[in-house]
């Protein structure tokens, strides 16, 4: 068969024999494009696209994909939900530096000799990454918010972090345009660990319209308590002796939120998603009647259909998910050649 690239998964087709089928759409222009696959299906579309494909091949919470007139193939109440972000949160101190990447956009010549130095050998301030130090953090077992009643803490393991701190030398924001002189620090805070859970539906059953994204940030009580003392954290760190006359202050509205209403309210005007989406389609156990995939990746209840991709994490990991997402992506491999194997020699 040949390989289809740049082709837009529009829904899987069930059907009885020989196995499922993808049906695929070449973009907004090509012809409709219908694969039959000769042992199974692997869906890995992402966290966000893979509950996606499967709502609209009416696998999904049975009310929802009536009310869009899309056929119920299997009610699965759980398809779209538990969906889990962490938070970015970039605060900004000016600092008595001029050797921060700031100069690279404030200062021309600076900037023109650090490409002479970057395109020939890859070195100099261009080489840098935007974070040079990372730091990950629990909040203490002894942290009120844990006496608090109903208050479960989420965190995935008992050594895990529940926020994290990202260092960068230069201005960094995803809100607002760098200020035109002055230098910066920034710390992004960072949930690892969110109680809250969002969804993702779908808006039509129209597969080029985007799905319903509800992040559903800070809904629960925990992730705020975190945020908040994330950037306590943050503001901790810098009243160390080697920062004093090296950072200058706080830079735009994170130097008005002090009292926990105004870090609160910094918090959330000023959060973003840290683009790490995970869990719609989250593992259970074998027999579990919750979640939508077992632990072999395969869909409960539909045959020759799997998922491997981030939407398969029951709690998100507290870490950057890329590394973790090889690591299922492995054990899917394993899993699924062992299952040839063994139906090989049945
Ligand atoms: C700007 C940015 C920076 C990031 N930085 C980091 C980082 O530093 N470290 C880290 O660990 N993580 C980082 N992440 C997160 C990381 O990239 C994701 O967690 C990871 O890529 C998710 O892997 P996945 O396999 O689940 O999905 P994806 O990597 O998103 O793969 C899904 C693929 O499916 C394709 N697809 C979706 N729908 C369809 C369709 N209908 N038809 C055909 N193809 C489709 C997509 O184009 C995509 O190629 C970052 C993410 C972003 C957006």
């Amino acid at each position: 068969m040949p390989m289809l690239l740049e082709y837009f998964v529009t829904g899987v087709e069930f059907t009885e024999s020989p196995n499922g089928k993808i049906i695929a759409l070449g973009n907004d222009f090509g012809p409709r494009t219908v694969v039959s696959a000769s042992k199974e299906v692997i869906l890995a579309a992402g966290a966000i696209n893979s509950p996606q494909i499967l709502l609209l091949s009416g696998v999904g919470p049975k009310s929802e994909l009536e009310a869009l007139g899309i056929k119920v193939v299997k009610d699965h109440p759980e398809v779209g939900k538990n969906l889990q972000d962490h938070t970015l949160l970039l605060n900004n101190w000016i600092i008595n530096d001029k050797g921060t990447r700031d100069e690279l956009s404030h200062n021309p010549a600076f900037a023109q000799q650090q490409e002479c130095l970057y395109n020939p050998n890859k070195a100099g301030r261009l080489s840098n990454t935007i974070a040079q130090s990372i730091g990950f953090f629990r909040l203490p077992s002894d942290d009120p918010i844990w006496s608090q009643p109903g208050i479960v803490d989420d965190c995935p393991g008992p050594n895990s972090p529940h926020f994290e701190l990202i260092l960068d030398d230069g201005f960094a924001s995803t809100l607002y345009p760098e200020p035109s002189e002055g230098n910066f620090m920034t710390i992004a805070t960072v949930n690892l660990s969110p109680s809250s859970r969002g969804s993702v539906k779908l808006g039509s059953s129209n597969p080029f319209d985007a799905p319903l994204i509800d992040l559903a940030l800070f809904v629960k009580e925990p992730d705020l308590h975190t945020a908040v003392a994330a950037i306590k954290h943050a503001r901790n760190f810098l009243t160390a002796p080697i920062f004093k006359d090296y950072v200058l202050g706080e830079w735009g509205s994170l130097a008005q939120a002090q009292t926990d209403e105004e870090i609160i309210q910094y918090i959330r005007n000023n959060t973003v998603s840290a683009f790490h989406p995970t869990s719609t389609l989250a593992i259970s156990a074998k027999d579990s009647p919750e979640g939508v995939v077992n632990p072999d990746s395969t869909v409960k209840g539909i045959k020759k259909l799997r998922v491997v991709d981030a939407s398969i994490f029951p709690l998100a990991p507290a870490a950057h998910p890329q590394i973790p997402i090889y690591a299922i992506a492995e054990l899917a491999s394993e899993t699924i050649a062992g299952d040839y194997k063994l139906n090989a020699r049945l």
